[in-house]
């Protein structure tokens, strides 16, 4: 092994931040780390800002590196040992547990946790607490399209295909997506599709830097993507695009579906959405001609009330016109968190076992059981999704405890302010997090947790290319890993810790001051790829070494000796009888309307330099210069109306609560629509007014519409 400080050190991994997941190397020269872009099939040696600056966290100062623990007297936090903090969560919790039951205490997880740390997660709270409760934020990330996804297809991959397809697409689709300021690496591949001569359409309210580029831009009413989505195939039905020998030979509901999308003539579309019957008609012919076309979705599409409807309107389209499983073709989901995918495959969400295994079928139950090596009567049943989740704590009936990790619900979470004062009626509130986020500040305990340079851990990308976290060096004094947190905890509150095997050297690449046994990444996979096996996203066959001698692998993977699944569907669906299935859906209203109080729409979405609740890049120096503030976007023409200059100060205010931003004025929105990026915490808190409407199947809130007005913020 090198020397630390004196020889250069490299590894080869991957960005922390979203579901592109760009290869980087980290090198380490005298104690500094610098990142340096790396040849990998998704970013083709691309990085973004953030991932370009990603190492400066390991050395920030305002980095946690002991635990702290608040004082009852003072109501400070302060600095506590390990023994201290951990043995203050194992107290409170046997506590809370034996006056109110098991179900009394929650977790909570993320989507940017290694799958190694989801697949812990799930088995600490179903095993070691026992209760029902645990979710995660990807539930306000893309588990409309995930559940849309399992109704179609029987199986929930982002995208079902590698994404150099994107370049061979003549043409794409992008509805509610924005992957020039959220995932600039992947416009490489737009650009060759449109080098190769293709069409890129994009539907969204707003002019983006993605819309802009694109050969056409259909710029619809916030919530009414459905409505086009049906008008699309309205149109391809009267011109004669829908593939019948597909329709018939490899689904099944299209007759529902052709007798709803009849009344969605072109110009009823165009009435509700704003869309003109043109550019419908001219996308409509776009994706009909084409030999090969894909249609995408995002966030702008899927954070409704009505996502995962919305999303199954666009996935009719795509079956219609024949396109899943034919080669540079299909539907697909651009996830967004850097684990999303395998942050939903592995047991955190409220209604899963590992392996995307529903909690309430017996037969998954004993597989996982028998892994876990627990009578699987004694697993618990389904929890609630995390909105729900959340909207519970502290309640009569709802948990008195949670344990968040790597989530910033604080900043996250729709209707923010009414989670804030959930969260702070809870008898112990429990954060792990390498930075005090806004989450963590309320805490009675907080952990502090190795990053990602410090650790080794897979990831699935937005692709399901399952891929290799590898640590450059370990993390500093004073910190463990989230790991090595979990099986302190079960040995503390059970007297044994976990199953999967456990280290007991203090080797270089673990913790170093961990006075105990530390958890086994790799041996935590291994079991892991034994509980996922023969579920939907099945790991029995992917090994680390596996991964590491090629450019990941793809599950489904359930042979060491067998092939990965770079595209599915070419054979079959994953249904019972391998048909897609059509699902009939009609556009309905947002949840809340426009009214003479609150006139305009609300829409919130992201910016190129920040990465969700922005708890890490608004301390990143270059990040923060870049986009130093949140905003508040508004059309000029509104802008005169209310008296608005650019730059002034704006309250926007809806039923639930207000914040404050400077106003940017733009032409690239409606002039009846406001965006806000959701990045920035306080004051500036975009879901202080968000709607915490949810979708009756997929759980996921109403972040893309609610009714607002806005104030020149002197007006108070
Ligand atoms: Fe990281 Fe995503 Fe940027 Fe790539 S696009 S460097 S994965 S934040």
């Amino acid at each position: 092994a090198t020397r630390p400080g004196r020889t250069p050190r490299e590894v080869a991994t991957h960005c922390p931040y979203c579901a592109l997941q760009c290869g980087m190397t980290l090198r380490e020269e005298d104690g500094n780390v610098s990142v340096l872009p790396r040849q990998f099939p998704t970013n083709r040696g691309g990085l973004c800002q953030k991932g370009w600056t990603s190492a400066e966290l390991l050395t920030h100062p305002d980095r946690l590196t002991t635990p702290l623990v608040r004082d009852p007297a003072s109501g400070e936090l302060r600095p506590a040992s390990w023994d201290a903090a951990l043995d203050r969560i194992a107290t409170g919790l046997r506590d809370i547990q034996q006056r109110h039951g098991r179900d009394a205490v929650a977790v909570f997880g993320g989507g940017g946790l290694t799958n190694e740390k989801a697949y812990a997660l799930g088995k600490f709270a179903r095993v070691t607490l026992g209760t029902r409760h645990i979710d995660y934020n990807g539930r306000f990330c893309m588990s409309s399209a995930a559940a849309a996804g399992m109704r179609a297809f029987g199986v929930d991959r982002g995208l079902p295909f590698p994404l150099s397809d994107l370049g061979q697409a003549d043409t794409l689709l992008l509805v509610g997506a924005n992957p020039a300021e959220t995932m600039p690496p992947l416009v490489r591949w737009l650009t060759e599709q449109r080098q190769r001569g293709g069409k890129l359409i994009v539907v969204d309210p707003r002019a983006t830097a993605t819309a802009r580029q694109a050969d056409l831009h259909l710029q619809p009413l916030p919530g009414t993507d459905l409505a086009v989505a049906n008008a699309l195939l309205h149109i391809a039905l009267t011109e004669g695009y829908v593939d019948g020998e597909y329709v018939t030979t490899r689904t099944t509901g299209f007759t529902d579906v052709r007798r709803t999308v009849a009344g969605w003539w072109p110009a009823r579309a165009e009435a509700l959405s704003g869309v003109p019957v043109a550019d419908l008609e001219a996308t409509a012919r776009a994706l009909g001609t084409a030999e090969r076309a894909i249609i995408l979705t995002a966030r702008g599409a899927e954070q409704h009330a009505k996502g995962v409807d919305t999303v199954t309107a666009f996935v009719n389209l795509a079956l219609a016109l024949g396109l899943p499983g034919r080669p540079g073709s299909g539907y697909g989901c651009l996830t967004g968190q850097g684990n999303g995918q395998g942050g939903r495959e592995h047991g955190q969400k409220a209604d899963q076992l590992p392996g995307y295994r529903k909690i309430d079928d017996p037969v998954a139950r004993a597989h996982v059981a028998q892994v876990w090596g627990v009578p699987a009567d004694e697993l618990p049943g389904p929890g609630v999704p995390a909105y729900q989740l959340l909207d519970s704590l502290g309640t009569a009936d709802g948990p008195r405890a949670l344990l968040v990790f790597g989530s910033n619900p604080v900043v996250s979470a729709p209707r923010a302010a009414r989670i804030e004062s959930r969260l702070r009626d809870l008898e112990l509130l429990v954060v792990a997090d390498f930075l005090l986020s806004e989450t963590a500040a309320l805490a009675d305990v907080v952990l502090p947790t190795a990053q990602w340079a410090e650790e080794d851990g897979t990831m699935t990308n937005l692709e399901g290319r399952v891929l290799r976290r590898r640590a450059l060096r370990p993390p500093p004094a004073g910190v463990r890993t989230d790991l090595t947190i979990l099986t302190n905890l079960s040995t503390l509150l059970k007297g044994r810790a976990p199953s999967y095997r456990l280290v007991h050297r203090k080797g270089p690449l673990l913790t170093p001051d961990a006075d105990g046994p530390e958890a086994d990444p790799q041996a935590v996979f291994a079991e892991l790829r034994r509980a996922s096996a023969g579920g939907i996203a099945d790991y029995a066959g992917i090994s680390w070494e596996r991964i590491d001698a090629a450019d990941g692998v793809f599950w489904p993977c359930p042979r060491d000796d067998g092939p990965d699944s770079p595209r599915l569907f070419a054979d079959g669906f994953a249904t019972p009888d391998g048909r897609a299935r059509f699902h009939p859906v009609e556009h309905r209203p947002a949840a809340e309307q426009v009214c003479a109080q609150y006139p305009l729409h609300f829409t919130t979405g992201r910016v190129l330099a920040q990465y969700q609740s922005g708890t890490q890049t608004r301390r990143v120096a270059a990040l923060r210069q870049a986009a130093p503030d949140a905003f508040v976007e508004l059309h000029p023409d509104l802008a005169d109306r209310l008296g608005v200059a650019d730059g002034e100060p704006v309250r926007v205010l809806s039923r639930r609560g207000e914040f404050q931003a400077p106003a940017r004025l733009s032409p690239a929105i409606r002039p009846d629509t406001v965006f806000a990026p959701f990045h920035w915490g306080g004051a500036a808190r975009a879901n202080s007014v968000t709607n915490d409407a949810v979708d009756p199947v997929s759980g996921m809130p109403e972040f893309k519409i609610c009714a607002v007005r806005v104030e020149r913020a002197e007006c108070s």
